[in-house]
């Protein structure tokens, strides 16, 4: 049987961390989502003439050949794990992820890979909603935006304000775009991250996931 634990929230709210630990600790595979609509980001930026043009985009789907393998993604065979982090890629990344098609041919390359890989613990933002409204466990992991922007900016090593502009800017967009907007859904587990450690979170999940029916 393949079980799946599912993990939705804003960016920074921790989701990455928290899922990379579950699935260590459950011996699950790991999945983030994100990185597959940065994957094609990437190969739109470098590939388009217009990002703006839906169908000059659609159609670089043909060329499109993505992996992801033990946390890292091939583009074209390419590893781009690392180029695809980078702020220019986040914006284009929220941008394309609007395009339904787009959504529709990642969604089913997820849900495929899981099939494929076996047990998942997998992270995005519609991962509850739309990719795996069945998963056994649910959970929407969520942060005051001060906390994600500093988070992410650590991380990243950019100043915290335009870390923040970003993160409000993507928040928006993917709350407010027509396909699959962030939300939370029905049986979701709502959890704040805000004064918590990523150990906290962790232990909480893992009882939930021991409480929850295969
Ligand atoms: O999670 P991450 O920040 O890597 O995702 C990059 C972008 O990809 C998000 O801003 C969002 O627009 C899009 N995304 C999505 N659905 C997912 C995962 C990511 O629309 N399941």
């Amino acid at each position: 049987m393949v079980d799946i634990l599912a993990i939705d929230g804003p960016s920074g709210s921790g989701k990455s961390t928290v899922a990379k630990r579950l699935a260590s600790e459950l011996g699950f595979n790991y999945l983030d989502t994100g990185a597959t609509y940065r994957a094609f980001a990437y190969l739109a930026f470098y590939a388009a003439d217009d990002l703006d043009d839906i169908e000059e985009l659609l159609d670089l789907l043909d060329g499109f050949d993505l992996e992801y393998s033990d946390g890292k993604v091939y583009v074209n065979r390419k590893d781009v794990s690392e180029k695809i982090r980078s702020e220019n890629i986040s914006q284009v990344a929220s941008k394309i992820a609007q395009i339904k098609e787009l959504r529709s041919y990642l969604v089913r390359w997820q849900q495929e890979w899981v099939e494929f890989n076996g047990s998942s613990v997998v992270e995005g933002r519609d991962t509850t909603t739309v990719v795996f409204p069945n998963a056994r466990l649910k959970i929407f992991l969520t942060a005051d935006d001060k906390v994600r922007s500093l988070r992410r900016s650590l991380e990243i090593n950019k100043d915290v304000d335009s870390v923040q502009k970003n993160i409000l800017e993507r928040d928006s967009r993917d709350s407010n775009r027509a396909e699959s907007p962030l939300m939370v859904a029905t049986n979701a587990v709502v959890l704040d991250s805000t004064n918590k450690q990523i150990d906290e979170i962790v232990e909480e999940i893992l009882k939930l996931w021991k409480s929850s029916n295969p």
